[in-house]
């Protein structure tokens, strides 16, 4: 799986990145918000929108999920993460790489929800981790843990299903699923295919570890979104000869 990911990447990496907008003047989630986004040189045409975790419920402050030993909380993580999965220091491809135009929200949910919408985002994916009930201590039981794709539209559940098959295998859980929600409104409310990856629980012993090792598996996120879409490249770029997995 990791050289299909790597495929056709070599040449794209040190090409120039126009980092275009930072916007969004808003107050109350308890960190700087602002969205950026990220064109790279050349470009597929197809525009990612990441939405950080924030879980501010009816308020407009973020709440942070800390998990086991007190580690890096969720939305740190998603923080983090969101920015890793741009460019690939292990040199299989992040999302600029693969010439995916990206942004990267941290508003509230509505904020995001709303900034996807005004960019046109092909893509809508938010970006967390999961938590259950459970003390971080071994024996750990991994068939409990594991990576979730949830969506609610049946194109949304092609793109979930990928991330599924492409981050699951490397987070330590094994009950890697996709799953149906229909009371999210990041799933619900974007005019976007939404797909809400929950990578693996950051209450799991096992699992922390691995959020935090994400420089070593971040490129997954770019290689799902590159399976689902088919490898699209503009006229110049190398292009991996692959038919996407999604119908749309
Ligand atoms: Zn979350």
């Amino acid at each position: 799986m990791k050289g299909a990911g790597a495929a056709g990447l070599a040449k794209m990496s040190g090409r120039l990145l126009l980092l275009v907008t930072i916007a969004m003047a808003s107050m109350g989630t308890g960190r700087a918000v602002a969205d950026t986004t990220f064109v790279p040189i050349p470009d597929n045409g197809e525009k990612v929108y990441l939405s950080q975790a924030c879980h501010n419920g009816q308020t407009s402050n973020c709440q942070e999920n800390t998990g086991c030993l007190g580690h890096m909380g969720e939305n740190a993580w998603s923080d983090v993460f969101a920015d890793a999965t741009l460019r690939d220091a292990t040199g299989s491809g992040g999302l600029l790489d693969r010439q995916y135009i990206v942004r990267i929200g941290n508003g509230t949910v509505s904020q995001n929800i709303l900034s996807s919408d005004a960019w046109g985002a092909k893509m809508h994916i938010p970006l967390h981790s999961n938590a259950e009930p459970w003390d971080c201590m071994s024996p750990y039981n991994t068939a409990t843990f594991g990576t979730w794709g949830m969506y609610v539209s049946t194109n949304g559940s092609q793109l979930a299903d990928q991330l599924r098959l492409r981050i699951g295998p490397s987070s330590p859980g094994t009950n890697d699923k996709i799953v149906k929600r229909t009371d999210l409104g990041e799933l619900n409310e974007t005019n976007a295919v939404a797909a809400y990856l929950e990578a693996e629980f950051h209450t799991y012993g096992l699992g922390w570890p691995w959020l935090h090792d994400y420089e070593s598996w971040d490129w997954r996120l770019g290689y799902a979104v590159d399976v689902c879409r088919g490898y699209p490249r503009d006229s110049n770029g190398d292009k991996p000869t692959a038919a996407k997995s999604c119908s749309w």
